[in-house]
């Protein structure tokens, strides 16, 4: 029986890092992130209710999204972050149910799923997504969770900051943990925790 693990973590925490080691381990690994970017396509559903609920100058004249205001905008307006929750969520999810079948053909030992905000869907929902079996928590000191993002980003220390605090805490991320992985060392330690955790 495949069991499809949801992997979590912060900004910066090591989902990446580790979504890449389990691939290179030969895991199938689904992205929502990634996801979450091809439901928005031009000319896709999602984008027609985001033009029809929250204004045609959330698109580009090329037809893309316009990330950068949507992302102001909800930043500042709790409400039309929810009506853009309620419009891409579904998708993301009916994406992902369909991409886990999609691999559980070939019946593999473990599906990753790679989702960043798993902790805030629980907080919301009281519940997890029905298709995950088991819970990866990354976790790192919160020093360098904002060095390594800010020097990956390109960005200020600030702003990671102000991220982490509108994201799940780190409270929030253990309580749904079958298992915890502990980046505080370097990359080569970090796969040998993902091996130890495999095998
Ligand atoms: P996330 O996907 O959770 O935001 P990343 O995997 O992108 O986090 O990691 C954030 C940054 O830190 C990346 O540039 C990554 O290469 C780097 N990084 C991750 N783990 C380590 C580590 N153990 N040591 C040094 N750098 C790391």
């Amino acid at each position: 029986m495949t069991k499809v693990i949801g992997l979590t973590g912060g900004i910066g925490s090591g989902k990446t890092t580790v979504t890449q080691i389990l691939k290179d381990s030969g895991l199938p690994i689904i992205d929502t992130d990634i996801l979450a970017r091809q439901v928005v396509e031009p000319k896709s559903i999602a984008l027609k209710q985001i033009r029809q609920k929250l204004g045609k100058d959330n698109i580009n004249t090329d037809g893309t999204l316009n990330r950068a205001l949507l992302r102001q905008r909800i930043f500042n307006d709790s409400e039309a972050k929810l009506v853009l929750e309620s419009i891409l969520h579904p998708l993301i999810q009916a994406e992902t149910v369909k991409a886990i079948e999609k691999h559980k053909k070939n019946n593999p030992k473990l599906i990753v799923v790679a989702i960043p905000l798993l902790a805030e869907s629980f907080e919301k929902n009281g519940q997890l997504p029905s298709y995950i079996d088991e819970v990866w928590t990354i976790v790192c000191s919160l020093e360098q969770q904002l060095e390594r993002a800010s020097k990956r980003d390109n960005s200020n220390k600030e702003l990671i900051q102000k991220i982490i605090e509108q994201q799940a805490s780190p409270e929030a991320r253990l309580k749904i943990a079958d298992h915890v992985i502990v980046n505080n060392g370097s990359v080569e330690d970090l796969k040998k925790s993902v091996k130890m955790l495999l095998q």
